[in-house]
């Protein structure tokens, strides 16, 4: 068996990359306002923003694009699509929406029947946390303990500290909880996973006092497999089965198919026997997305999803993903860079607040070394840090993020390993030098969002 998995695939079409000179990647830099949000894709070499609708589609999904039946209502690919979605939730009713975030304002909503609710998360992705406050809810995160500690080797990072999740529950009162959010893998959290055992014992816990529970499952498939890998009692099943296991302990599915349903746009509602939800569901769907059997996407985008959504179950690709990931992280540690272990599913993340402990929080050590990679490798990385978390609504004071993590998020089947050898090589340039590394400061500074378009400067110490 070799270290890491071999792929699964091979190149049947490719897309030409360049790595500009070094001279106008500085250039390029200083007109973006040292924030790589704002660099144009084409002046990137290795992309490593996000992991979210930038993968390749396979010559299956391109194949399928051509059968896309573009009728309003009722299409064939609607049908098409929401057979397999159904046979893989073993849910009762689906309805398509563009991506993740459509079908969080579609739902999310619906479950807000009082003033003053709260959801319940391991950790709310940050467009999810948005459609809870947009709803008059509050989002409260109950990640493990093990979660932020760096130094515990522990399977399952992305797990509900089951106590508190029960505390929690018991002080705000069972008619003030909206639902509970499970998001699996946990995407701000380093796309750790969550194991069955705690899944179940949410549910048991969700059971107990008749509170809704929600999977924002955008990497549903990648959880899935590693449950098999890392927890004992599951090695024997396959992930498909796994996948059921885990849809059986919740009632409602919300996924941004951009991620583990390898396709570049798409997003799922699946709800389970309850039909009253589905009925208002459908209604909402209609002013935000489009009609109940489109949801903002084309035949040809369903089509392709329908193939995607079996492709990601895969295990054989599933392996190498994860491999890919493990294989980036495996580098940057041997090289003694301080990464997030053991690596998630969808990024390695480098904890910029320990290499660069000369940086303060509010000059933002993880922004200045993306800032850094590009210049030295045409590299764009992202953030995940107190830029990200932003200013207290109250005090205006900047937030001390738990971690200034630099987030290397992997496009699914598009990099080879001799591009991760490649930005391994040029983060132990960075790495070198990284006592010079300058902290930055605002040029410009919206009032929400403020990564996305800051304008920045490096302080002159
Ligand atoms: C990406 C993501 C979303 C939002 O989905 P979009 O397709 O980006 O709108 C929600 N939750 C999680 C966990 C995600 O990773």
């Amino acid at each position: 068996m070799p270290r890491y998995a071999l792929p699964p695939y091979k190149i049947k079409m490719v897309e030409e990359i360049r790595l500009i000179s070094k001279e106008l990647r500085q250039k390029r830099l200083e007109e973006a306002g040292y924030n790589p949000f704002r660099l144009r894709s084409e002046d990137v070499y290795i992309d490593l923003l996000t992991d979210s609708g930038t993968g390749a589609m396979s010559d299956r999904q391109w194949g399928a694009l051509m059968q896309g039946d573009e009728s309003y209502a009722g299409s064939r690919s609607f049908y098409k699509l929401e057979e397999v979605v159904k046979r893989i939730t073993g849910y009762d009713y689906f309805i398509p929406v563009h991506q993740g975030r459509g079908a969080e304002q579609v739902v999310l909503p619906l479950l807000v029947k009082q003033p003053n609710m709260i959801f319940l998360s391991n950790t709310h992705f940050d467009t999810t946390r948005a459609h809870v406050e947009l709803s008059g809810a509050r989002a409260i995160d109950i990640p493990a303990k093990e979660t932020y500690d760096a130094s515990a080797v522990f399977p399952f990072k992305g797990n509900f500290d089951l106590e508190k999740l029960e505390k929690q529950i018991l002080e705000h009162g069972i008619e003030r909880i909206a639902g509970i959010i499970m998001t699996i893998t946990n995407n701000s959290a380093g796309g750790q996973p969550v194991s069955l055992a705690n899944i179940k014992a949410v549910r048991e816990i969700s059971l107990r006092y008749g509170i809704k529970t929600i999977i924002d499952g955008a990497r549903y498939a990648e959880n899935a497999y590693f449950i098999q890998q890392r927890e004992e009692s599951c090695k024997h099943m396959s992930i498909k089965e796994i996948a059921k296991e885990v849809f059986h302990c919740a009632d409602i599915f919300l996924m941004s198919a951009k991620k583990d349903g390898l396709v570049n746009i798409g997003g799922i509602i699946a709800i389970k026997n309850d039909f009253a939800l589905f009925q208002a569901c459908q209604t909402r769907v209609v002013p935000y997305e489009g009609f109940p059997t489109y949801g903002g996407l084309a035949g040809r985008d369903m089509e392709a999803l329908a193939v995607g959504l079996e492709e990601a179950l895969d295990p054989a690709y599933l392996r190498y993903r994860i491999d890919e990931v493990r294989y980036l992280g495996d580098l940057l540690q041997a090289a003694g860079i301080p990464i997030q272990f053991p690596t998630g599913g969808h990024a390695v993340f480098v904890d910029c607040g320990q290499m660069c402990p000369h940086i303060p929080f509010d000059q933002f050590p993880a922004h200045s070394v993306a800032c850094e990679l590009y210049i030295e490798g045409g590299i764009r990385g992202v953030e995940i840090g107190s830029l990200l978390l932003g200013r207290d609504p109250d005090t205006l004071e900047n937030m001390k993020a738990p971690k200034e993590y630099l987030r290397l998020t992997i496009p699914r089947r598009t990099y080879t390993f001799e591009h991760w050898n490649y930005v391994a090589e040029v983060f132990k340039n960075v790495f070198e030098r990284r006592e010079s590394i300058k902290g930055l400061e605002f040029v410009y500074e919206s009032p929400v969002l403020r990564h996305f378009t800051a304008l920045m400067k490096p302080i002159q110490a």
